[in-house]
């Protein structure tokens, strides 16, 4: 249920109408929006009366949420969620743009990297120090060291990090360095991850699982955002399908769909997407045009030695190329992409 109240309430009126909702056993959400506040209301809401709100002072409207995701909805919020870490905004008019390897794999590989990306301007970078993989033979991940060298990136040339939690073991680790925790496809459905990153203040970037539905996601989402972190960003990584040429087939059909459904940023990884590097770029542009709010793209300069998905990583040079190329398209579909890509 969401109670639609005037964004100026007196404050007492919005505790009279939050007590009200507690007294029955629910959980009241604030969401603020541009021209009204919703409170909304999650918990067993049939032991509500809409008619009991509608009595209320400053209470404009009561509505039944219809579908089974409540907080992520568009139901519940129809304007547009902006994440907002530092400066840098997800989910309004500027395209975000995370790039980096796949894996932290050394202390030297990670400062080239990042050297080579914050001079285009890429401000959120991207790397694993916990990795999932597949089989328990391949690289794991720098585990703590990968952390450490992350933080000492963060702090010595002032990016930001985006990087998977892949447990609630190392989860307050990485909080500590994360300014973006990426919640993996493997972990998608990992309830106690969620519940967890749920109750931290981080952004969250949560990745759509392999063989999961566009629902499966934001019901996903909705165990973080029920937990009080409304800072989540989706993002479409491609899925399993019968279709062998490519590692995944990237859904891009997801992008208009969880737009329809739900107020929260979606990004796309046509890395993993698709899987073959000099496929990428289109890919990427695909997803700009389909209405992404930004991507995030895997970029090592040697990729032919990646310690993981080097066969999917764009190098630098390629990388700015493409970045060009977006920042064409962006103003097309009334974008403008918040890095300072430098002409090739
Ligand atoms: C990754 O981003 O490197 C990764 C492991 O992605 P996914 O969880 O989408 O496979
Ligand atoms: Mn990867």
């Amino acid at each position: 249920m969401l109670i639609i109240m005037s964004l100026h309430s007196p404050l007492r009126d919005i505790e009279k109408v939050k007590t009200k909702i507690t007294e029955k056993t629910c959980v009241a959400h604030e969401i603020p929006g541009a021209t009204k506040l919703g409170i909304g209301i999650t918990g067993p809401t049939n032991l509500l009366n809409e008619e009991d709100f509608l009595t209320m002072d400053s209470v404009e409207e009561v509505i039944r949420v219809t579908k089974p995701y409540k907080l992520v909805s568009r139901e519940m919020k129809q304007d547009d969620t902006v994440v907002k870490i530092q400066d840098v905004t997800i989910g309004g008019k500027e395209l975000a743009v995370i790039a980096g390897p796949c894996s932290v794999e050394s202390r030297q590989q990670l400062f080239d990297i990042a050297g080579e990306l914050k001079e285009m301007g890429i401000r959120l970078m991207r790397a694993g120090a916990y990795k999932p993989r597949s089989s328990p033979y391949s690289f794991q991940g720098l585990k703590e060291k990968g952390l450490e060298y992350l933080a000492d990136v963060k702090n010595e040339l002032g990016m930001m990090i985006v990087t998977e939690a892949k447990d609630t073991r190392s989860l307050p680790l990485i909080a500590g360095v994360a300014d973006i925790i990426q919640i993996g496809a493997r972990n998608m459905q990992n309830f106690s991850l969620l519940e967890e990153v749920g109750q931290l203040q981080n952004a969250v970037l949560l990745k759509r699982g392999m063989a999961a539905t566009v629902e499966d996601l934001l019901m996903s989402a909705e165990y973080i955002l029920s937990q009080g972190n409304f800072n989540v960003i989706l993002c479409e990584r491609g899925i399993r399908t019968f279709e062998t040429m490519t590692r995944n087939t990237l859904d891009l059909n997801a992008v208009p769909m969880i737009k329809k459904h739900s107020h929260l940023p979606v990004l796309v990884d046509p890395s993993h997407g698709i899987g073959i590097w000099d496929k990428v770029p289109p890919m990427a542009l695909a997803a700009i045009a389909c209405g992404a709010d930004g991507l995030m793209i895997e970029v090592h300069n040697h990729p032919e030695k990646a310690l993981s998905d080097g066969f999917q990583s764009l190098t630098p040079k390629n990388f700015k190329t493409m970045l060009n190329k977006i920042e064409q398209l962006a103003p097309i579909v009334e974008r403008k992409l918040n890095v300072y890509a430098k002409a090739c």
